[in-house]
């Protein structure tokens, strides 16, 4: 069976997460979105690994897999996947003495390297990776160079490529080659247009949690998708006071001084995967495919300020009503279907589909964009 999966997940606990964020609001959300597998989230956090003994909770079916992030030295984030809570436990116990406050961050800062990290992780039978790999300043590739050097001695056992890359940024580094890539939506509210903003296809031979975690370590990823890496803030090398872009070529002859204004040139992310990949090297992957959320594509086709106003969310009910899911809605039903209940996000969902969005790159700090060509 193929099932989508969302792997990474805030806490109310976790710092600028919604208050919303609750297990059965989150669970209602994977319903709406299309969700098989949700990560918990924070589960070394003793408050919210409480929160899913509530027998209360209408699971709808959906598979949670213990999941975690932690900040390790250098302000490096690891991602985490447990069998179950009794290993995130254990996590927490020995991680304890090196952090201040793993009792109350859910997501904690850990004074360990990254190395050391991976060690506890694997001890107590759980999988690591690189969080959101190529972010400037607390992705793995931000700060090193490779893999060994952050992670010593250790294993990874997969690449979260997060929202500022995609498969293209990663598939031409030689290193990675035997290492799955997981494309996860670091949400920090239940909202629909935040879960599973990035998601990931599996094929498994059931739902259960070891099913599910076999089938990331064995690279039974089927699709990935998510945003546009061009719609990052960091991107494109550019300029942080004039957000002028340039080359790398161009940003190394003038010294990463901006000649117009003389402020810092800032390495984009792009750059950066292409500095890292080797010439002409690749490797076979997963198709990924470029989404925003539906609501968002409700929101540009109204003219709408926020996908929230009253329109939008009508609008986005016939959708879920009609279609089942948003993921549905994005991926699968036929647009001409889609066109009958709206002719302008029927053609949008074609154009995302295709590849015919225009994309108008950040750097430098500032947000990219792109448009929807309704033509
Ligand atoms: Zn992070
Ligand atoms: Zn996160």
């Amino acid at each position: 069976m193929i099932l989508n999966a969302d792997f990474h997940i805030h806490s109310l606990f976790s710092m600028a997460a919604s208050k919303d964020m609750r297990p059965q609001k989150l669970l209602d959300s994977c319903v709406i979105k299309g969700i098989d597998v949700i990560g918990s989230g924070d589960a070394i956090h003793p408050k919210w690994r409480q929160m899913w003994d509530d027998p209360d909770i209408n699971y709808h079916g959906v598979t949670i897999i213990p999941t975690a992030e932690v900040e390790g030295k250098g302000k490096v984030h690891h991602l985490i996947l447990m069998k179950d809570f009794d290993t995130a436990e254990n996590i927490y116990s020995e991680m304890t003495p090196f952090s201040r406050n793993i009792s109350t961050g859910g997501r904690p800062h850990v004074a360990l390297t990254g190395e050391r990290i991976a060690e506890i992780v694997h001890n107590n039978g759980g999988y690591i990776g690189p969080a959101h790999a190529f972010t400037p300043w607390t992705g793995m590739y931000g700060k090193f160079e490779s893999i060994t050097e952050c992670y010593g001695s250790e294993v990874v056992d997969f690449l979260e490529l997060g929202l500022s890359a995609d498969t293209s940024y990663a598939a031409g580094i030689e290193e990675l080659k035997e290492i799955p890539f997981l494309s996860n939506s670091d949400a920090h509210s239940p909202a629909v247009n935040k879960i599973a903003r990035e998601f990931n296809r599996i094929k498994v031979s059931s739902n259960s949690v070891k099913d599910i975690i076999s089938a990331v370590l064995n690279n039974r990823i089927v699709l990935n998708a998510g945003f546009f890496p061009e719609e990052g803030k960091y991107n494109r090398t550019a300029c942080t006071r004039c957000f002028r872009q340039f080359s790398a070529l161009k940003a190394e002859s003038f010294n990463w001084k901006c000649p117009d204004d003389g402020g810092a040139i800032k390495r984009g992310v792009h750059d950066r995967a292409k500095y890292l990949s080797k010439e002409g090297f690749t490797t076979k992957r997963p198709d990924y495919v470029h989404i925003i959320p539906l609501g968002e594509i409700i929101k540009n086709v109204l003219k709408t300020s926020s996908p929230n106003t009253k329109g939008c969310l009508k609008l986005y009910a016939e959708f879920i009503r009609e279609f089942d899911n948003e993921i549905n809605v994005l991926l699968n039903v036929d647009p001409c279907e889609l066109s009958e209940l709206n002719a302008e996000v029927g053609l949008a969902v074609e154009k995302f589909r295709s590849n015919e969005i225009i994309l108008h790159p950040g750097g430098g700090g500032m947000y990219g964009n792109f448009e929807i060509p309704y033509r």
